[in-house]
Formats: C-alpha cells, sequence, structure tokens
C-alpha cells in the first residue's frame, strides 16, 4: 500500500508536473494570447524528469576539478619550453588565417612564450600567464592609455545610458533550461532591475546562423542577395573586398568609442565557426583585449583527437583546467578587464561553452560560480545582458526522446537584462512590450547599436515591432508558432 502510494506521489509530482515551471519567467509569465506566436506547451517534460541522471562528473572523482592533476611533461611536449611561465600569445594580434577555428589551437601553441619571471612576461606586452610552479594561470589586464584617449574622442552623447556593459553569451541554453538549471542566476536577475524576452526565436538549431545574425546583424540572404527555398551554395558571390566586409559589434563599439573586452571557455574567437566561407564574407574583427588561448591548453584543449565527448571545451565532464573549472578564468580576465578600465566606457563579451554537451548537466557547476561572478560585477554604472543562441540541440537520450519540449526549446532561446538605464518613456514602453513578441537576434543586434550610440536603430528591442505572425515568414521554415502556417524557406547556411 505504502509503495503504491508512494508510487503514485512520485509520478504525480516527477511526472505530471514535470512542466509546471516551462511557462515561468523571473517576474511575469509567457503570456498565452492570440496576439502572440502560440509555443506548444509539453505535457511531460523528459529533461525535468531525468534531470541529473547523467551528471557524470558528479560521479567520478576523477573529472572532478578540484583532483585534476597538472602533468608538467606537457609543458615541454606543448610549448618547447622549461621556464616556469608561460604567456600566451595576444590573440588579437593573429591575422585572419590565424584566427580561423581549424588553425587557431595551433597558432596557440607555436606562438606562446616561456619566461623567467611573471613581471617579464607582462612587461612584454602578455596579458594571461601559466604559472607552472603554482599551477595556474594569472590574468593581468594592463590600461592602454593611448587607446583610452583615441576612444574619448568617438565618443558621442548616450543621453543617460549606463557607462558599461557586461554580456554574457551562454551557448546551447534555453529559456527554460535557464529557468530550470541555473536558479542562482535568475536569483541575481530577480534582485535587479531586470527584463527577460520570452520569445526570441532561434533560426536555427546551432551556433552559426544565430552568431552570424547577433555579431553581424546579417542572414545568409544578406550575403547572396536573395532569398530562396534550396540550398545554394553555388550561388554566393565571390569574396567581398575588405570594405564591402560586415563589420561585428565589437567593430561597432569600437567606433562608438568603447573600449571592449572578449574572453570565452572555448578555444575559438568571435562566437561561431570563423571558417573559409565566413572570411569571404565577414571582418573577424577582436576585441581590443581578447582571451581565447587559454582554453587552447593542453591541459583542456586535446591536441591529439580534436574537440572531443570526454575532453575540452565540449565534454560531457566538467572542464577543468588547473584544478578549475574552466569559466573560473574567464570570470577572472573580465573582472582585471573592468579594473583595468574602471573609469572608462567599456564592454565585455564572456563566452561560456557549459551548455554545449550531450548530457545538459556541466551546466549545474555553472550556476552559483556565475551568480557569484555576477554579483561582484555589479555596479550601478554597468548593465548586464544575459543571453544565448538557441536550446539543447545536441544528441543524447534528452534529444532523442524528448519530444515537443526539444524541439520547442532548441528554438526558444532568451536574453535577460539587469540594470538598463537611461531608456526615455516611449523607447522603454516598446522595450516592455516587445518582452512577449516574438523576435529574432536581429533585433536583438540593432539594440546594441542603439544602445552604443544613443542614436534609435529601427527593427531593435525598442521598436515597434511588426506582429508575430511577419515575424514568423521571416523565421522560415523553423517557426515553431503554432497558430500561424509557416512558409518553408530556410536560413540555413550550407
Ligand atoms: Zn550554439
Amino acid at each position: 500500500m505504502i509503495i503504491v502510494i508512494y508510487g503514485r506521489y512520485q509520478w504525480d509530482h516527477k511526472v505530471l508536473d514535470s512542466c509546471k515551471n516551462w511557462t515561468k519567467g523571473l517576474s511575469s509569465d509567457l503570456e498565452q494570447s492570440d496576439q502572440y506566436c502560440e509555443i506548444e506547451i509539453p505535457k511531460t517534460c523528459l529533461v525535468e524528469i531525468i534531470d541529473r541522471w547523467q551528471d557524470f562528473s558528479a560521479y567520478l572523482k576523477a573529472v572532478q576539478c578540484e583532483y585534476q592533476l597538472t602533468d608538467h611533461s606537457l609543458f615541454q611536449k606543448y610549448y618547447h619550453t622549461n621556464k616556469s611561465y608561460i604567456a600566451f600569445p595576444l590573440t588579437k594580434n593573429f591575422d585572419t588565417n590565424d584566427r580561423k577555428l581549424w588553425s587557431l589551437p595551433d597558432r596557440v601553441l607555436e606562438r606562446s612564450k616561456g619566461f623567467d619571471s611573471l613581471q617579464e612576461a607582462y612587461d612584454s606586452g602578455y596579458e594571461s600567464i601559466i604559472d607552472t610552479k603554482r599551477e595556474t594561470i594569472v590574468n593581468k589586464v594592463k590600461r592602454d592609455e593611448k587607446l583610452v584617449q583615441e576612444r574619448k574622442l568617438l565618443q558621442k552623447d548616450r543621453n543617460n545610458l549606463n557607462q558599461n556593459l557586461l554580456l554574457v553569451f551562454t551557448d546551447t541554453i534555453s529559456r527554460q533550461r535557464a529557468h530550470f538549471k541555473l536558479p542562482e542566476t535568475m536569483k541575481y536577475f530577480k534582485n535587479q532591475d531586470h527584463h527577460e524576452f520570452f520569445r526570441l526565436h532561434a533560426l536555427e538549431d546551432r551556433t552559426m546562423e544565430n552568431g552570424f545574425m547577433f555579431l553581424y546583424g546579417k542572414s545568409r540572404n544578406d550575403i547572396s542577395g536573395t532569398r530562396t527555398t534550396n540550398s545554394y551554395e553555388e550561388n554566393y558571390p565571390p569574396p567581398f573586398s575588405y570594405e564591402d566586409k560586415f563589420e561585428s559589434i565589437i567593430g561597432y563599439f569600437k567606433e562608438q568609442g568603447f573600449i571592449t573586452g572578449y574572453t570565452s571557455n572555448i578555444c575559438e574567437t568571435n562566437i561561431f565557426l570563423q571558417n573559409n566561407f565566413f572570411a569571404d564574407y565577414v571582418r573577424n574583427t577582436p576585441a581590443d583585449h581578447e582571451n581565447v588561448a587559454m582554453t587552447c591548453d593542453p591541459h583542456l584543449f586535446d591536441y591529439i583527437r580534436g574537440t572531443e565527448q570526454f575532453q575540452g571545451h565540449f565534454s560531457i565532464f566538467r572542464r577543468c583546467l588547473y584544478g578549475k573549472d574552466s569559466f573560473e578564468f574567464t570570470f577572472d580576465y573580465a573582472k582585471q578587464f573592468f579594473k583595468a578600465y574602471n573609469q572608462d566606457k567599456k564592454i565585455m563579451i564572456v563566452v561560456l561553452m557549459d551548455m554545449h554537451e550531450g548530457t545538459g548537466e556541466v551546466i549545474n557547476y555553472l550556476d552559483k560560480p556565475l551568480a557569484k561572478f555576477l554579483n561582484e560585477m555589479h555596479q550601478d554604472n554597468t548593465t548586464v545582458i544575459m543571453f544565448s543562441d538557441h536550446g539543447p540541440h545536441l544528441g543524447g537520450i534528452k534529444k532523442k526522446f524528448g519530444g515537443v519540449q526539444i524541439i520547442n526549446e532548441i528554438f526558444n532561446p532568451f536574453i535577460m537584462t539587469a540594470n538598463l538605464k537611461g531608456l526615455n518613456s516611449y523607447h522603454k514602453s516598446k522595450f516592455e512590450e516587445n518582452q512577449q513578441k516574438l523576435i529574432t537576434h536581429l533585433q536583438f543586434h540593432n539594440f546594441l547599436k542603439y544602445w552604443a550610440s544613443g542614436e534609435y536603430q529601427s527593427n531593435s528591442l525598442i521598436s515597434k515591432l511588426p506582429n508575430d505572425e511577419v515575424m514568423c515568414d521571416f523565421i522560415g521554415i523553423n517557426c515553431i508558432c503554432k497558430n500561424y502556417q509557416k512558409n518553408n524557406y530556410t536560413l540555413r547556411i550550407d
């Protein structure tokens, strides 16, 4: 009898209530009315039901960062030095080819340099240095006074918009997952003056198209100049001249007089696959202070097998580096950047790859440290925006059996803001209205341009946007709105 009651309780609690929080937001719910895109609410949420079953890092001591041993033989083998300090090269100085995904890790190794002292490495202009004896990475961002003066000349009056922006990009996290897996981080937002965009819609189920839209405000149609339902690999135009290449939001922030920073826990430049194809059409503009080299360290990055499931920045285990989760070093770098430019207008992009893996559990280890980081970074003059590109798109049982839940999550990432100041009352009212509206990374990109320049940008989060049906039509084949007919065109880049 007791077993039956217990079983019934578990069933009701675990299964029937599994989607209970699916429509919940930071301080309001997903509004469900005819005027908005109807996102189907799943009946059961497998991802919640089997939550933590696949948290392999919890079971195996060997993959816990606290117990990870530093293999000193790797220093000689990969960095070819026996000096105590090894400085990572400044990747911002790499040319376009060396900044591509396939060449970056090897170039980082080749251009790392051994030093006898930390001071000597700093004095030579390096920012991120392995202290092999203490088995850690030490970051120090050196203020560039000349750069500060140059940027000051470009600055415009931006009304009362904040001085700084901290932009946290968490790859592969749906809006629902953010609430379920990052409760401490959500608490940070709840405690701030916050906003949440419920219907950010991914264009595709992977980083590339969404990253391209976020960073450049462009889709493949903007390269080819046509909209088609077919694959059109052959139809792309010849490479653009440098002048015609699309400039990224990082370049835009520079033009508006900001000091820019970028750090990530993936050995990759600028958010999405920077490869030969994109090199023909976009500028892979580095931030003034860029730190992506740390995670190319052979203790994390597997130089023999490449990117894989059990090792490196897409691993199903915690991504450890010198006894810590790799994101700890990105947080440290961001803090150093803010310290170096304390009084200056700046933007820092922090890229976190912890959800990018097949179990959806590595992110458990990110929540508390991320919340702690955001709290530590809190300043009145700093706006924080956290966002993602798409939901959990990688394999594994959750994707295989997740049904409606997974499909909708894949296409429903999020934008959350904290401490956004200085919008006039009209723009503020639009910004608030748009929280429930169907949007893409294009409106987000345009909003960031507004935030950087103080100049109104149409088709942005402060604009009167077209109704959701029109937006669904723009999104094409992947549009998840149940109440609209979707057309069959795709923005996928082949
Ligand atoms: Zn992604």
